[in-house]
Protein backbone atom coordinates (compact mmCIF):
# COMPACT_ATOMS: atom_id res chain seq x y z
CA UNK A 1 0.00 0.00 0.00
CA UNK A 2 3.45 2.54 0.33
CA UNK A 3 2.29 5.42 -1.99
CA UNK A 4 -0.78 5.18 -1.52
CA UNK A 5 -1.94 8.16 1.25
CA UNK A 6 -5.42 9.29 -0.70
CA UNK A 7 -8.78 8.51 1.11
CA UNK A 8 -12.20 10.01 -0.78
CA UNK A 9 -14.08 10.76 2.78
CA UNK A 10 -18.49 10.31 1.35
CA UNK A 11 -20.86 11.65 3.78
CA UNK A 12 -24.03 9.97 2.12
CA UNK A 13 -27.64 11.78 2.86
CA UNK A 14 -30.82 10.26 1.66
CA UNK A 15 -30.96 12.80 -1.30
CA UNK A 16 -27.35 14.02 -0.86
CA UNK A 17 -23.52 12.90 -0.90
CA UNK A 18 -20.81 15.19 0.38
CA UNK A 19 -17.38 14.29 -0.50
CA UNK A 20 -13.84 14.74 0.00
CA UNK A 21 -10.41 13.48 -1.55
CA UNK A 22 -7.43 13.91 0.88
CA UNK A 23 -4.02 13.00 0.87
CA UNK A 24 -3.25 11.99 4.12
CA UNK A 25 0.63 12.21 3.25
CA UNK A 26 0.33 15.98 3.88
CA UNK A 27 -3.59 16.85 4.91
CA UNK A 28 -3.89 18.55 1.84
CA UNK A 29 -7.70 19.05 0.60
CA UNK A 30 -7.30 17.42 -3.59
CA UNK A 31 -10.93 17.91 -4.33
CA UNK A 32 -14.41 18.23 -2.35
CA UNK A 33 -18.14 18.35 -3.61
CA UNK A 34 -21.38 18.09 -3.19
CA UNK A 35 -24.59 16.16 -5.15
CA UNK A 36 -27.44 16.95 -4.32
CA UNK A 37 -31.21 16.64 -4.96
CA UNK A 38 -30.85 12.51 -5.79
CA UNK A 39 -34.22 10.77 -6.65
CA UNK A 40 -35.72 14.30 -8.33
CA UNK A 41 -36.13 14.92 -11.66
CA UNK A 42 -32.98 17.46 -11.57
CA UNK A 43 -29.87 17.04 -9.56
CA UNK A 44 -26.88 18.91 -9.40
CA UNK A 45 -23.40 18.00 -9.05
CA UNK A 46 -20.40 21.12 -7.68
CA UNK A 47 -16.69 19.70 -7.89
CA UNK A 48 -14.16 21.65 -6.78
CA UNK A 49 -10.91 20.16 -7.50
CA UNK A 50 -8.39 22.34 -5.56
CA UNK A 51 -6.72 24.97 -8.00
CA UNK A 52 -8.62 24.44 -10.64
CA UNK A 53 -12.20 25.97 -11.18
CA UNK A 54 -15.15 24.63 -9.74
CA UNK A 55 -18.03 22.48 -12.21
CA UNK A 56 -21.27 22.43 -11.60
CA UNK A 57 -23.88 20.09 -13.79
CA UNK A 58 -26.99 19.76 -13.64
CA UNK A 59 -29.06 16.17 -14.52
CA UNK A 60 -31.07 13.61 -12.83
CA UNK A 61 -29.92 11.27 -10.43
CA UNK A 62 -32.08 9.06 -10.02
CA UNK A 63 -30.37 7.01 -7.33
CA UNK A 64 -26.89 6.85 -5.21
CA UNK A 65 -24.89 4.47 -7.53
CA UNK A 66 -26.00 7.28 -10.30
CA UNK A 67 -24.91 9.80 -8.24
CA UNK A 68 -21.95 8.06 -6.88
CA UNK A 69 -20.71 7.24 -10.53
CA UNK A 70 -20.75 11.06 -11.42
CA UNK A 71 -18.34 11.65 -8.41
CA UNK A 72 -15.73 8.91 -9.86
CA UNK A 73 -16.21 10.91 -13.48
CA UNK A 74 -15.69 14.30 -12.01
CA UNK A 75 -12.57 12.69 -9.85
CA UNK A 76 -11.26 10.92 -12.93
CA UNK A 77 -11.10 14.18 -15.39
CA UNK A 78 -9.13 15.48 -13.09
CA UNK A 79 -6.73 12.58 -13.11
CA UNK A 80 -7.95 11.49 -9.31
CA UNK A 81 -9.92 8.69 -10.70
CA UNK A 82 -11.15 5.88 -8.45
CA UNK A 83 -9.16 3.50 -9.78
CA UNK A 84 -5.95 5.44 -9.15
CA UNK A 85 -3.21 3.20 -7.38
CA UNK A 86 -2.87 6.28 -4.66
CA UNK A 87 -6.14 6.00 -3.38
CA UNK A 88 -5.88 4.16 0.13
CA UNK A 89 -9.58 3.93 1.14
CA UNK A 90 -12.81 5.58 1.28
CA UNK A 91 -14.30 6.63 4.37
CA UNK A 92 -17.75 6.78 5.17
CA UNK A 93 -19.66 8.89 8.09
CA UNK A 94 -22.03 6.74 9.47
CA UNK A 95 -24.59 8.34 12.14
CA UNK A 96 -25.45 5.76 14.76
CA UNK A 97 -22.97 3.25 15.78
CA UNK A 98 -25.58 2.25 18.80
CA UNK A 99 -23.73 0.26 21.36
CA UNK A 100 -22.23 -1.80 19.03
CA UNK A 101 -19.46 0.50 16.99
CA UNK A 102 -17.52 2.28 19.20
CA UNK A 103 -14.55 2.55 16.88
CA UNK A 104 -14.04 3.03 13.03
CA UNK A 105 -14.66 -0.22 11.62
CA UNK A 106 -13.34 -1.83 8.69
CA UNK A 107 -16.17 -2.54 6.53
CA UNK A 108 -17.31 -6.38 5.81
CA UNK A 109 -20.48 -7.99 5.12
CA UNK A 110 -21.15 -8.53 8.24
CA UNK A 111 -20.53 -4.92 9.07
CA UNK A 112 -23.44 -4.28 6.70
CA UNK A 113 -25.82 -6.39 8.13
CA UNK A 114 -24.91 -5.04 11.89
CA UNK A 115 -25.28 -1.30 10.19
CA UNK A 116 -29.01 -2.72 9.18
CA UNK A 117 -29.81 -3.78 12.41
CA UNK A 118 -29.40 -0.17 14.04
CA UNK A 119 -31.58 1.14 11.58
CA UNK A 120 -34.50 1.56 13.95
CA UNK A 121 -32.08 3.53 16.10
CA UNK A 122 -31.92 6.05 12.87
CA UNK A 123 -34.62 5.96 10.86
CA UNK A 124 -33.32 9.24 8.74
CA UNK A 125 -29.59 8.85 8.69
CA UNK A 126 -28.23 5.29 8.77
CA UNK A 127 -30.23 3.54 5.72
CA UNK A 128 -28.52 6.33 3.31
CA UNK A 129 -25.60 5.61 4.89
CA UNK A 130 -25.92 1.80 4.27
CA UNK A 131 -26.72 3.00 0.88
CA UNK A 132 -23.24 4.94 -0.25
CA UNK A 133 -21.32 2.21 1.37
CA UNK A 134 -22.56 -0.70 -0.45
CA UNK A 135 -22.77 1.53 -3.94
CA UNK A 136 -18.61 2.40 -2.93
CA UNK A 137 -18.08 -0.94 -2.73
CA UNK A 138 -19.38 -2.00 -5.80
CA UNK A 139 -17.35 0.74 -7.33
CA UNK A 140 -13.79 -0.74 -5.84
CA UNK A 141 -14.61 -3.84 -4.45
CA UNK A 142 -10.71 -3.97 -3.68
CA UNK A 143 -10.66 -1.30 -1.94
CA UNK A 144 -11.05 -0.84 1.48
CA UNK A 145 -13.84 0.92 3.34
CA UNK A 146 -13.87 1.92 6.80
CA UNK A 147 -17.37 3.48 8.79
CA UNK A 148 -16.39 5.86 11.26
CA UNK A 149 -19.75 6.88 13.68
CA UNK A 150 -20.61 10.13 15.14
CA UNK A 151 -21.55 8.25 17.95
CA UNK A 152 -18.30 6.91 18.70
CA UNK A 153 -16.59 8.98 20.61
CA UNK A 154 -19.36 9.62 23.11
CA UNK A 155 -19.44 5.60 23.10
CA UNK A 156 -17.24 5.91 26.60
CA UNK A 157 -19.31 7.87 28.36
CA UNK A 158 -19.84 6.70 32.15
CA UNK A 159 -22.83 4.83 32.52
CA UNK A 160 -24.11 7.41 34.80
CA UNK A 161 -24.42 9.60 32.34
CA UNK A 162 -25.46 7.47 29.43
CA UNK A 163 -28.38 6.30 30.95
CA UNK A 164 -31.89 7.61 31.36
CA UNK A 165 -33.56 7.54 34.77
CA UNK A 166 -36.54 5.01 33.36
CA UNK A 167 -37.17 1.34 33.99
CA UNK A 168 -33.91 -0.53 32.90
CA UNK A 169 -35.36 -3.77 31.31
CA UNK A 170 -37.89 -1.37 29.01
CA UNK A 171 -34.59 0.87 28.29
CA UNK A 172 -32.37 -2.42 27.37
CA UNK A 173 -35.16 -3.67 25.74
CA UNK A 174 -35.69 -0.69 23.31
CA UNK A 175 -31.86 0.09 23.43
CA UNK A 176 -32.84 3.26 25.25
CA UNK A 177 -29.53 5.12 25.83
CA UNK A 178 -27.90 8.85 25.35
CA UNK A 179 -25.08 8.14 22.34
CA UNK A 180 -24.30 11.53 21.34
CA UNK A 181 -23.82 12.90 18.11
CA UNK A 182 -21.24 15.13 16.41
CA UNK A 183 -18.81 12.78 17.79
CA UNK A 184 -15.86 13.25 14.82
CA UNK A 185 -15.98 17.06 15.72
CA UNK A 186 -16.09 17.02 19.31
CA UNK A 187 -12.97 14.59 19.07
CA UNK A 188 -11.00 16.50 16.22
CA UNK A 189 -12.02 19.99 18.02
CA UNK A 190 -10.97 18.89 21.47
CA UNK A 191 -7.85 17.52 20.30
CA UNK A 192 -6.93 20.27 18.18
CA UNK A 193 -7.65 22.92 21.47
CA UNK A 194 -4.85 20.78 23.82
CA UNK A 195 -2.48 21.83 20.72
CA UNK A 196 -4.05 25.06 20.59
CA UNK A 197 -3.11 25.34 24.30
CA UNK A 198 0.80 23.09 23.77
CA UNK A 199 -0.25 20.23 25.74
CA UNK A 200 -1.30 16.77 25.24
CA UNK A 201 -4.75 15.88 24.85
CA UNK A 202 -4.69 13.68 28.21
CA UNK A 203 -3.59 16.52 30.15
CA UNK A 204 -6.58 19.04 29.29
CA UNK A 205 -10.07 19.66 30.30
CA UNK A 206 -12.22 21.19 27.35
CA UNK A 207 -16.36 21.83 27.32
CA UNK A 208 -16.75 21.79 23.12
CA UNK A 209 -19.65 23.79 22.15
CA UNK A 210 -20.61 22.54 18.76
CA UNK A 211 -23.07 25.34 17.53
CA UNK A 212 -24.49 24.50 13.51
CA UNK A 213 -28.06 24.35 12.83
CA UNK A 214 -27.28 21.10 14.80
CA UNK A 215 -25.96 21.91 18.04
CA UNK A 216 -24.06 20.06 20.95
CA UNK A 217 -21.80 20.80 23.70
CA UNK A 218 -19.71 18.27 25.20
CA UNK A 219 -17.64 17.77 28.13
CA UNK A 220 -14.19 15.84 27.62
CA UNK A 221 -11.66 14.99 30.35
CA UNK A 222 -8.52 14.10 29.32
CA UNK A 223 -9.53 13.25 25.60
CA UNK A 224 -12.13 11.41 26.77
CA UNK A 225 -15.90 12.53 26.15
CA UNK A 226 -17.62 11.94 29.70
CA UNK A 227 -20.86 13.92 28.50
CA UNK A 228 -22.84 15.13 25.85
CA UNK A 229 -25.98 17.05 25.65
CA UNK A 230 -27.72 15.11 22.18
CA UNK A 231 -29.04 12.35 23.49
CA UNK A 232 -30.80 8.80 21.76
CA UNK A 233 -31.39 11.23 18.98
CA UNK A 234 -30.12 14.45 17.86
CA UNK A 235 -33.25 15.99 19.56
CA UNK A 236 -31.58 16.50 22.77
CA UNK A 237 -29.81 19.44 24.41
CA UNK A 238 -28.90 22.64 23.12
CA UNK A 239 -31.69 24.81 21.02
CA UNK A 240 -30.81 23.94 17.22
CA UNK A 241 -31.94 25.85 14.18
CA UNK A 242 -34.91 24.26 13.75
CA UNK A 243 -34.75 21.33 16.83
CA UNK A 244 -35.95 21.91 20.41
CA UNK A 245 -33.66 20.54 22.36
CA UNK A 246 -34.95 19.91 26.15
CA UNK A 247 -37.85 19.58 26.95
CA UNK A 248 -40.13 18.06 29.34
CA UNK A 249 -41.06 14.95 27.59
CA UNK A 250 -44.71 15.06 28.77
CA UNK A 251 -44.72 18.01 26.32
CA UNK A 252 -44.85 15.13 23.54
CA UNK A 253 -47.91 13.12 26.07
CA UNK A 254 -50.16 16.53 25.99
CA UNK A 255 -49.54 17.39 22.48
CA UNK A 256 -50.62 14.03 21.39
CA UNK A 257 -54.07 13.56 23.87
CA UNK A 258 -54.66 17.23 24.43
CA UNK A 259 -53.56 18.80 21.14
CA UNK A 260 -54.64 15.47 19.38
CA UNK A 261 -51.42 15.63 17.09
CA UNK A 262 -50.13 12.35 16.00
CA UNK A 263 -46.18 11.13 16.57
CA UNK A 264 -44.98 12.11 13.48
CA UNK A 265 -46.56 15.29 13.74
CA UNK A 266 -45.21 15.74 16.45
CA UNK A 267 -41.34 14.72 15.56
CA UNK A 268 -41.68 17.01 12.41
CA UNK A 269 -42.77 19.82 15.17
CA UNK A 270 -39.80 19.02 17.32
CA UNK A 271 -36.98 18.18 14.82
CA UNK A 272 -38.33 20.59 12.06
CA UNK A 273 -40.81 23.83 13.73
CA UNK A 274 -38.70 24.14 16.53
CA UNK A 275 -35.95 25.36 18.00
CA UNK A 276 -35.27 29.42 16.39
CA UNK A 277 -36.85 28.49 13.43
CA UNK A 278 -40.05 27.90 15.67
CA UNK A 279 -39.65 30.69 17.76
CA UNK A 280 -38.72 33.98 15.63
CA UNK A 281 -39.07 32.65 11.84
CA UNK A 282 -35.40 32.27 11.34
CA UNK A 283 -33.01 29.50 11.59
CA UNK A 284 -29.73 31.20 10.46
CA UNK A 285 -27.66 33.03 12.75
CA UNK A 286 -27.25 35.76 10.79
CA UNK A 287 -30.31 36.71 10.26
CA UNK A 288 -31.50 36.53 13.82
CA UNK A 289 -28.76 38.56 14.55
CA UNK A 290 -29.75 41.63 11.77
CA UNK A 291 -33.68 41.25 13.23
CA UNK A 292 -32.32 41.87 16.57
CA UNK A 293 -30.18 44.92 15.63
CA UNK A 294 -33.27 46.37 13.90
CA UNK A 295 -35.67 46.03 17.23
CA UNK A 296 -37.31 42.76 16.62
CA UNK A 297 -38.77 41.42 19.67
CA UNK A 298 -39.14 37.62 18.72
CA UNK A 299 -35.58 37.59 17.39
CA UNK A 300 -34.52 39.34 20.46
CA UNK A 301 -36.48 36.52 22.73
CA UNK A 302 -35.38 33.56 20.63
CA UNK A 303 -31.51 34.52 20.95
CA UNK A 304 -31.77 35.05 24.66
CA UNK A 305 -33.61 31.70 24.95
CA UNK A 306 -30.84 29.83 22.76
CA UNK A 307 -27.95 31.85 24.81
CA UNK A 308 -29.86 30.69 28.20
CA UNK A 309 -29.73 27.41 27.74
CA UNK A 310 -26.17 27.07 26.36
CA UNK A 311 -25.16 28.95 29.40
CA UNK A 312 -26.58 25.70 31.59
CA UNK A 313 -25.29 23.45 29.76
CA UNK A 314 -21.61 25.59 30.36
CA UNK A 315 -22.40 25.29 34.02
CA UNK A 316 -23.22 21.57 34.09
CA UNK A 317 -20.25 20.92 32.15
CA UNK A 318 -17.85 23.21 34.45
CA UNK A 319 -19.34 20.85 37.48
CA UNK A 320 -19.16 17.74 36.23
CA UNK A 321 -15.30 18.20 34.94
CA UNK A 322 -14.32 20.14 37.83
CA UNK A 323 -11.69 21.49 36.29
CA UNK A 324 -11.77 23.24 33.05
CA UNK A 325 -8.67 24.24 30.70
CA UNK A 326 -10.83 25.65 28.23
CA UNK A 327 -14.33 26.21 26.34
CA UNK A 328 -14.36 25.84 22.83
CA UNK A 329 -16.59 27.31 19.86
CA UNK A 330 -16.67 25.28 16.59
CA UNK A 331 -19.01 25.26 13.80
CA UNK A 332 -21.20 27.59 11.78
CA UNK A 333 -22.30 29.81 14.47
CA UNK A 334 -19.45 28.68 16.96
CA UNK A 335 -17.18 29.71 14.60
CA UNK A 336 -18.54 33.02 13.29
CA UNK A 337 -20.73 34.79 15.68
CA UNK A 338 -19.18 36.87 18.13
CA UNK A 339 -22.28 37.89 19.55
CA UNK A 340 -23.55 34.49 20.87
CA UNK A 341 -19.69 33.60 22.39
CA UNK A 342 -19.88 36.98 23.91
CA UNK A 343 -23.35 36.36 25.42
CA UNK A 344 -22.76 32.83 26.12
CA UNK A 345 -19.93 33.49 28.36
CA UNK A 346 -20.18 36.99 30.26
CA UNK A 347 -20.50 37.30 33.64
CA UNK A 348 -18.36 34.23 34.03
CA UNK A 349 -15.16 35.54 35.68
CA UNK A 350 -15.87 34.55 39.25
CA UNK A 351 -15.40 30.70 37.25
CA UNK A 352 -12.17 31.86 35.73
CA UNK A 353 -14.00 32.57 31.97
CA UNK A 354 -13.11 35.61 30.67
CA UNK A 355 -13.48 36.77 27.13
CA UNK A 356 -11.43 39.73 25.15
CA UNK A 357 -14.07 41.55 23.41
CA UNK A 358 -11.26 42.54 20.73
CA UNK A 359 -10.62 39.39 19.95
CA UNK A 360 -13.53 37.74 20.15
CA UNK A 361 -14.50 40.17 17.55
CA UNK A 362 -11.23 39.39 15.08
CA UNK A 363 -12.70 37.05 12.51
CA UNK A 364 -10.22 34.53 10.61
CA UNK A 365 -10.36 30.62 9.84
CA UNK A 366 -7.66 29.10 12.42
CA UNK A 367 -8.06 28.13 15.48
CA UNK A 368 -7.28 31.33 18.08
CA UNK A 369 -7.84 32.29 21.50
CA UNK A 370 -10.55 34.67 22.05
CA UNK A 371 -9.85 34.85 25.90
CA UNK A 372 -7.88 37.65 27.87
CA UNK A 373 -4.44 36.77 29.02
CA UNK A 374 -5.40 36.48 32.85
CA UNK A 375 -8.50 34.10 31.74
CA UNK A 376 -7.87 31.14 33.88
CA UNK A 377 -10.03 29.42 31.37
CA UNK A 378 -8.78 29.29 27.36
CA UNK A 379 -11.73 30.51 25.48
CA UNK A 380 -10.95 29.20 21.87
CA UNK A 381 -12.71 29.33 18.70
CA UNK A 382 -11.63 26.20 16.47
CA UNK A 383 -12.52 25.46 13.24
CA UNK A 384 -14.04 22.08 13.12
CA UNK A 385 -13.05 19.65 10.04
CA UNK A 386 -15.08 16.56 10.62
CA UNK A 387 -13.65 15.21 6.98
CA UNK A 388 -10.52 15.38 7.77
CA UNK A 389 -11.06 13.04 11.07
CA UNK A 390 -13.01 10.88 9.27
CA UNK A 391 -9.76 10.45 6.84
CA UNK A 392 -7.24 10.23 9.80
CA UNK A 393 -8.97 7.89 11.38
CA UNK A 394 -9.86 5.93 8.06
CA UNK A 395 -6.49 5.88 7.29
CA UNK A 396 -5.38 4.50 10.29
CA UNK A 397 -7.37 1.79 10.28
CA UNK A 398 -6.13 1.04 6.83
CA UNK A 399 -2.74 0.99 7.83
CA UNK A 400 -3.28 -1.04 11.26
CA UNK A 401 -5.16 -3.69 9.14
CA UNK A 402 -2.27 -4.16 6.17
CA UNK A 403 0.51 -3.85 9.17
CA UNK A 404 -1.63 -6.98 11.08
CA UNK A 405 -1.57 -8.55 7.28
CA UNK A 406 2.28 -8.43 6.89
CA UNK A 407 3.78 -11.61 7.49
P1 LIG B 1 -24.68 22.18 9.79
O1 LIG B 1 -23.38 21.51 9.39
O2 LIG B 1 -25.24 21.73 11.09
O3 LIG B 1 -25.69 22.30 8.70
P2 LIG B 1 -23.05 24.58 10.01
O4 LIG B 1 -22.04 24.21 11.02
O5 LIG B 1 -22.63 24.77 8.59
O6 LIG B 1 -24.34 23.67 10.09
O7 LIG B 1 -23.74 25.95 10.50
C1 LIG B 1 -24.73 26.57 9.77
C2 LIG B 1 -25.27 27.74 10.58
O8 LIG B 1 -24.19 28.61 10.94
C3 LIG B 1 -26.22 28.64 9.80
O9 LIG B 1 -27.55 28.17 9.89
C4 LIG B 1 -26.08 29.97 10.52
O10 LIG B 1 -27.00 30.04 11.60
C5 LIG B 1 -24.68 29.91 11.13
N1 LIG B 1 -23.74 30.85 10.50
C6 LIG B 1 -23.01 30.68 9.40
N2 LIG B 1 -22.25 31.79 9.15
C7 LIG B 1 -22.52 32.66 10.13
C8 LIG B 1 -22.09 33.99 10.45
N3 LIG B 1 -21.20 34.62 9.70
N4 LIG B 1 -22.59 34.56 11.56
C9 LIG B 1 -23.49 33.92 12.33
N5 LIG B 1 -23.94 32.69 12.08
C10 LIG B 1 -23.48 32.07 11.01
Amino acid sequence: MSGATRVLVLNSGSSSVKYQLIDMADGARLASGLVERIGERQGRIKHEPTGHPQRERYEAFPDHTAALGAVADELAEDGLGLDSPRLAAIGHRAVHGGTRFTEPTLVTDEVVEQLRELIPLAPLHNPANITGIEVARKLRPDLPQVAVFDTAFHAGMPEYAARYAIDKATADAHQVRRYGFHGTSHQYVSRRTAQLLGASPEAVNVIVLHLGNGASASAVAGGRCVDTSMGLTPLEGLVMGTRSGDLDPAVVLHLHRVGGMSVDEIDALLNRRSGMLGLCGDNDMREIGRRMDEGDHDARLAFDIYVHRLRKYIGAYYAVLGRVDAVVFTAGVGENDPAVREAALTGMDSLGIEVDPVRNAVRGGSPRLISTDSSRVKVAVVPTDEELEIAQQTFAVVRRSSASEQP
